[in-house]
């Protein structure tokens, strides 16, 4: 199973949690809020080849942690990873909507230089300025939208630019998101759960609750549960290899 967005570093027990994804031979992407949070959480996953560490710079903190964009620049070759970026246009974080653009725009541009980075990108209430970005900046990688959460027309634009999606039990319990998901090309979901963020029955969600997702996604197109696995399995060997591809073409 593939968790492709969680948080690990926000775990209280992540030790146990890394226990518990080699046990259970999961793969995951452990997404940071900071360029600062990247040495110790990219440590956490030391020699651990099941996880891979992404350095980011969540839109909802952008205003508190801008001045560490140069960090981002610093540490951006050592991972093939980029997350969690993107904007957010919730009422509470519009008053530094300039400063989440501003960053967003410039984790961009420096990945421009770099082809083949793998985004895992957060858009809430801002799916357009997402995508108009992304369709501006010649970033050479490939995005991944987190929890897609915009209109059917915004879905539409969002896989004519190539974009792919990481969907999880919480996205799925809502009957618009079920529609849009109907909507994405199977061949680019990935399975994600966004834990410890979100909760799971009161609890923080775990990475292995992806299992729901898997259960979720089987329902909506009809098919097994392994069928279902091994299709997310493939999405991500593909994934892999388009980005081995994009570091060789630039
Ligand atoms: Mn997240």
């Amino acid at each position: 199973m593939i968790d492709f967005h969680a948080h690990l570093d926000l775990y209280s027990d992540y030790q146990e949690v890394i226990a518990e994804i080699t046990k259970r031979k999961l793969f995951v992407l452990s997404v940071t809020t900071t360029p600062s949070a990247w040495r110790t959480t990219s440590d956490l996953a030391n020699g651990n080849r099941r996880i891979r560490t992404a350095l980011g710079l969540h839109p909802q903190i952008a205003h508190l942690r801008y001045s560490e964009l140069s960090l981002f620049d610093e540490l951006v070759d050592q991972t093939d990873y980029v997350g969690e970026i993107g904007l957010d246009g919730g009422p509470e974080f519009k008053q530094y909507w300039d400063i989440q653009v501003n960053c967003f725009k410039h984790i961009l541009q420096t990945c421009s230089q770099k082809p083949g980075k793998v985004f895992s990108i957060h858009s809430r209430k801002a799916t357009t300025h997402v995508l108009d970005i992304l369709e501006n900046i010649p970033h050479n990688g490939i995005p991944v939208l987190h929890w897609f959460s915009g209109t059917q027309k915004e879905l539409k634009r969002a896989i004519a630019l190539g974009c792919w999606f990481s969907i999880g039990p919480a996205m799925l319990m809502s009957k618009k998101s079920i529609g849009l998901v109907q909507q994405m090309p199977r061949c680019r979901i990935i399975t994600e759960t966004d834990g410890p963020f979100v909760q799971l029955s009161d609890k923080p969600a775990m990475p292995w609750d992806v299992s729901i997702a898997i259960e979720q996604l089987s329902g909506i197109w009809n098919i097994s549960n392994e069928e279902v696995e091994s299709n997310i399995a493939k999405n991500l060997s593909h994934l892999v290899m388009q980005r081995d591809k994009l570091k060789t073409i630039f």
